[in-house]
């Protein structure tokens, strides 16, 4: 990696403004998931111990540019206050008090800001706004891999006027293991599983992909586009029409590339979409051939799984982004365990490196009970599949080469 990171940089004395992803789900005012608070705490921890001045920033939510109380992040800065201690919270991030409490601040301090996003200079990209983030620090931080692919003030444009910048290690994690893993030495055979609803939101994924791997599998929702390209019909299946041309052509490249394409060859299919709690809906394990006319493909067939799973055992280099099915439903969450145990156990019995993509796979990872049993988990949804359509993400791209 050629980044500098938060271990090349000496921090001592130095104002350091350390740019998190705290974009955690609350329930009426509750934190329901803190692993994005936890996974900072290693940076934060670093960044006290070398005797940095830390202003500790974020987003949160959707406020476009205005000051929404659902949005602060007050129940956040609360809970990092448990973890290491007390520190000040300031409710306007770019005044001139606060750019004096942070000279104010001795080393080894914190003090945390309330949502960037309250401005509307961040996600305008604002130069102002992006100066003003930065006459807080003398040193940029980023540990924000969830937001890397914005073109937000706080993201891209703070560390260019920052006078040193490096990532944090939750960045510096994701960098090496989907960077060097994945599109660097990578270990072969490399497979990738490819799933969830849709063709369009992971076309880049593909097409990317398909020339990298050994092998792709495609599961969900999106493996009926490609059945259906290539003449098979699918029912009520989730169809995009206008990406039939797009899976001919993954199918195409697939083919002079030598890389194999594997899409189901059984489904369970139900008449209608399923309520994710209604554990009783009526189903059938039927061949792709024989999907009735008025039902729909929900899952991954029983000789899919094993046909997916052989082919994942093999691998020394497994990525998975996106479930094989309406895994959110008990009767359709099959074929996404099957393809989880699978790569947990190509992860211990064959010494594999496997990457979960963020968003859903993530949540399939935990759901599964494979979280601990795999090499990574992204803590990044759009960032991860960012890089894995191979674009350079504008938070990375601007921080200090080493
Ligand atoms: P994504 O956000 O693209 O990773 O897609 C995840 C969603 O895809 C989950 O909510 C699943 O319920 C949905 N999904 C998976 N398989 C199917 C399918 N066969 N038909 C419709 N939706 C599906």
């Amino acid at each position: 990696m050629n980044k500098k990171t938060i271990e090349d940089i000496d921090f001592l004395g130095k104002r350091v403004l350390a740019r998190f992803d705290f974009n955690a789900p609350l329930i009426d005012g509750v934190i329901a998931d803190r692993t994005r608070i936890v996974t900072a705490l290693p940076t934060i921890k670093y960044l006290l111990e070398k005797g940095a001045k830390l202003i500790i920033c974020s987003h949160f939510g959707r406020p476009k540019g205005k000051i929404m109380q659902e949005y602060s992040l007050k129940p956040i800065h609360k809970m990092l206050c448990d973890y290491i201690g007390d520190m000040p919270f300031f409710n306007e991030a770019i005044a001139k008090d606060t750019v004096e409490a942070s000279h104010k601040l001795k080393n080894g301090e914190a003090m945390f800001l309330e949502n960037l996003r309250f401005y509307k200079g961040e996600e305008s990209s604002c130069d102002d706004f992006s100066q003003k983030l930065a006459d807080l620090c003398d040193i940029y931080i980023n540990d924000a891999f969830g937001a890397c692919h914005r073109n937000h003030a706080s993201i891209a444009k703070t560390p260019k006027y920052a006078k040193e910048s490096g990532a944090g290690f939750v960045l510096k994690k994701e960098l090496e293991v989907l960077g060097d893993s994945l599109f660097g030495d990578v270990a072969r055979p490399f497979v990738a599983i490819i799933g969830g609803s849709k063709v369009s939101d992971k076309i880049g994924v593909l097409k990317n992909l398909i020339k990298k791997t050994d092998a792709v599998i495609v599961g969900g929702g999106m493996a009926f586009t490609f059945l259906k390209a290539l003449g098979h019909s699918v029912g009520k299946s989730l169809i995009e029409e206008d990406k039939l041309d797009i899976a001919v052509e993954v199918i195409k490249t697939a083919k002079q590339k030598g890389v194999k394409l594997l899409l189901p060859v059984d489904v369970k299919v139900a008449k209608e979409f399923p309520n994710p709690i209604d554990k009783l809906v009526e189903f059938d394990n039927v061949l792709i051939d024989q999907i009735p006319k008025d039902m729909m493909g929900l899952d991954i067939g029983v000789g899919t799984e094993a046909i997916f799973a052989y082919e994942i055992k093999k691998a020394k280099t497994v990525l998975w982004n996106g479930p094989m099915g309406v895994f959110e439903n008990p009767v359709f969450d099959k074929g996404t365990y099957a393809v989880a145990m699978a790569v947990a156990e190509t992860t211990e019995n064959n010494g594999a490196i496997s990457v979960v993509g963020g968003g859903d796979s993530a949540s399939a990872a935990v759901q599964c009970g494979v979280a601990s049993r795999v090499s990574h988990i992204s803590t990044g949804g759009g960032a991860s599949l960012a890089f894995l359509e191979g674009k350079v993400l504008p938070g990375v791209a601007c921080l200090d080469d080493k």
